[in-house]
Parts: C-alpha cells; sequence; structure tokens
C-alpha cells in the first residue's frame, strides 16, 4: 500500500437533492455517509475533499456533447421535448427532470475525474457518490446521467496509469462500463450481479476481448457464497493481471434489506471484498452505486471507509452517529415502518452465511478456465 493516507470525496450537494416523490433515489445516501464517518470521529484532517463539479469539456472525455448540453438545458428548464427523451432518455421514469439533475452527476464525475489525477501519486480513494455505472455516452440510464466509473479509468489513463481491474459487486451489471472498455485490453472487467434483473446484460458467456468476466448470480446470494466468488474469481483474476490501479464499484443493493434486489449479502460481504483487493494495487479508488435503503447504504458505505481508513467498527454505535440513523426517513416503503433496532444502533450486520449452491459453483468453474489478457 502506498503511505498516502486514504482521502475521503464528498459534496454538500448531495444532501436533500431527491430525484423525486416516488424515486427509489428520493432517500439520502452520500451525506449519511459523511455524517457517520464524522460522528464517528473517522475523517482526520486532510483526509476529506470537496469534489469539484466537472464542466460539459471535461466531462466529453467520454460523454456525447449533445448529450451534456441537452442535460444542461434540462437542468436549466425542468423540463424536456419529446425528441430529448427520446434520444437521451432524459425525463424518464427512471431518470427523471430533478432540481440538481446536471449539477448532480457533475459533481460526481468531477470527484471521479479529480480520483484518476490524484491516484497517478498512488494511494487510496473513496467516492461513495461514484459508480454510476449504467451511463452511457449519448444518454441517461438506470437513474444514471453519466458515467463517473469511466470516466474515472479514462482519467487513470490521462495520468499515465494504463492497466486498470475493475470490479463491480452492485446488484446489476455494468453495462454502461461494459460498452466502454469490453474490447480494450488494458482493463479488466469483473462484475457479479443477480441474474433476469435489470439491464440484463453481463451474461457470463460475454468475455467481451477476453478481458470481461461477468458472473449473473442467483437470488438469494448469502455471504458463503460470496466469499467463494472473491477467493476462486475476484482475486486470482486481479491478482494475475498485475493491474497498476483498482477501481471497485461498491453498490450496496445487494444486500438484504435492499429494495430493488433479491440478493442477500450482510454488509460484511462487501468489507471483506474491500478488504481484500487493497493489498494487490498501491492506486485503490473505492466507489459507491446502487443502494436503495437509506439505512443499509449508509451502514455498509460508512463501513467501507472504516476498512479503507483502518478504524475499528464498534459494537455499539456512539450516541452521535446512532442520531444520524435515527433521523432518517423513508416514507412510502414498508421497510420505512418498524425499522429494526440493530439499524440505528450498529454498522455490522449479521452474518448471512449459507450454502454454496451448484449453479454458482459451475459458474465460477466456467470462469476460471478463462484465462485473463
Ligand atoms: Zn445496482
Amino acid at each position: 500500500m502506498s503511505e498516502l493516507s486514504p482521502r475521503f470525496i464528498g459534496h454538500e450537494i448531495y444532501r436533500g437533492s431527491s430525484y423525486g416523490g416516488w424515486h427509489p433515489l428520493k432517500i439520502p445516501r452520500v451525506s449519511t455517509v459523511m455524517d457517520l464517518t464524522r460522528a464517528l470521529g473517522w475523517v482526520g484532517d486532510g483526509q476529506y475533499i470537496t469534489s469539484p463539479r466537472a464542466k460539459p469539456a471535461a466531462l466529453a472525455l467520454w460523454h456525447d456533447p449533445a448529450y451534456l448540453a441537452a442535460l444542461e438545458r434540462a437542468e436549466r428548464e425542468q423540463a424536456v421535448s419529446d425528441h430529448v427523451r427520446e434520444r437521451h432518455a432524459l425525463g424518464t421514469h427512471s431518470n427523471p427532470v430533478f432540481a440538481e439533475m446536471f449539477r448532480r452527476p457533475a459533481t460526481s464525475a468531477g470527484g471521479a475525474l479529480l480520483a484518476g489525477e490524484l491516484l497517478a501519486q498512488g494511494g487510496v480513494i473513496y467516492h461513495p457518490a461514484g459508480g454510476t455505472h449504467h451511463g452511457m455516452p449519448d444518454r441517461a440510464n438506470g437513474f444514471c446521467y453519466l458515467n463517473d466509473p469511466v470516466l474515472a479509468i479514462l482519467s487513470l489513463r490521462r495520468s499515465g496509469v494504463q492497466r486498470i481491474a475493475y470490479v463491480d459487486i452492485d446488484a446489476h451489471h455494468p453495462d454502461g462500463v461494459e460498452a466502454a472498455f469490453a474490447t480494450d485490453g488494458d482493463v479488466l472487467l469483473i462484475s457479479t450481479h443477480e441474474e433476469k434483473r435489470w439491464p440484463f446484460t453481463g451474461a457470463v458467456a460475454d468475455a467481451g476481448c477476453g478481458n470481461t468476466f461477468n458472473l449473473p448470480v442467483p437470488r438469494g446470494l448469502n455471504d458463503s457464497e460470496m466469499s467463494v466468488i472473491l477467493q476462486e474469481l475476484i482475486l486470482p483474476k486481479v491478482s494475475a493481471f498485475r493491474p497498476d490501479a483498482i477501481v471497485l464499484q461498491c453498490g450496496a443493493d445487494a444486500v438484504e434489506e435492499d429494495p430493488l434486489s433479491r440478493l442477500s449479502l450482510s454488509n460484511n460481504a462487501h468489507w471483506a471484498v474491500v478488504a481484500a483487493l487493497c493489498p494487490l494495487t498501491t492506486r485503490y479508488l473505492v466507489l459507491g452505486g446502487g443502494g436503495y435503503n437509506p439505512w443499509s447504504v449508509g451502514r455498509l458505505w460508512a463501513g467501507v471507509w472504516a476498512v479503507l481508513a483502518e478504524h475499528e467498527i464498534p459494537e455499539r454505535l456512539p450516541d452521535a452517529a446512532v442520531a444520524v440513523l435515527r433521523a432518517l426517513t423513508w416514507e412510502g416503503n414498508r421497510r420505512g415502518r418498524n425499522v429494526p433496532e440493530h439499524l440505528f444502533t450498529t454498522l455490522r450486520d449479521a452474518p448471512r452465511t449459507g450454502p454454496v449452491r451448484t449453479e454458482v459453483r459451475d459458474r465460477l468453474a466456467e470462469l476460471q478456465q478463462r484465462s485473463a489478457p
């Protein structure tokens, strides 16, 4: 590991920002992580970086200028034409018009671009607002208006970092990132995602130029299965690739409490992946991603910072941190009522172990046989 102290990229724009009252992203996420980590005294002097907001010219590193202009205009006018809705998927059910619809993703993308520059010198950067892995060059997709993981990888490249391993443990397949790099032998792409779930891409057989390892996982994926996936797929492939940098998309929607997937991990599974990848690189960028239960996403992502910055997670949270979790609300979802007490008073879930099922073993065996570039 680099001697540089881990850094946390955040911004106040995420506080109070909402995609709209009916959208899964009406909930606070990054502001919870900022508040929890501060309440725990885990963010030291100089570790917090306020994310810059990327300008359209910088976003054009991957995104189509006409799309960027349409996105800026949609924010300004708070409306889109039928043409823009059809051409760029803005103003749709998934990708609604909302107050910060350009500034918020441009801030996440600005953080990702900055991370790519800073990591040229080595180190560990946590950017929980990042991870918008569905964004396409000329259209919004799956709540993602821009694709900050792609921009982070391209920023690393521009800083002279050539071989990059991208690992994605979100419940959904990173179709935008795969679209960007499936033909690039200097990017390794590994994704675990729930089978038969939107965006319905990421089949085991989709190998890109030999650099792509997709593992669709069955409903109910448990910690024991994720541990086997880590030991038998993720770590061997990343080690063999000998990356100059690792980008981990650590979406929080594969946990049991998430409303948008049917996977059953505990947050211990995510933290194990975060920790295990750390010694394999001198340049490590950890992004957020999905995560639609306000308590589970805040707890999981605060714990990611604990792993990266080497803080011990207490059995019971101090009062200031409990107050952050108790202040969260989740209207319109049954899980928002009668919230289990441990979601307020702890960060660490109880482990959710279980049998390692045949379909997981079989798909792993198929991927293990293929060598990375
Ligand atoms: Zn997701």
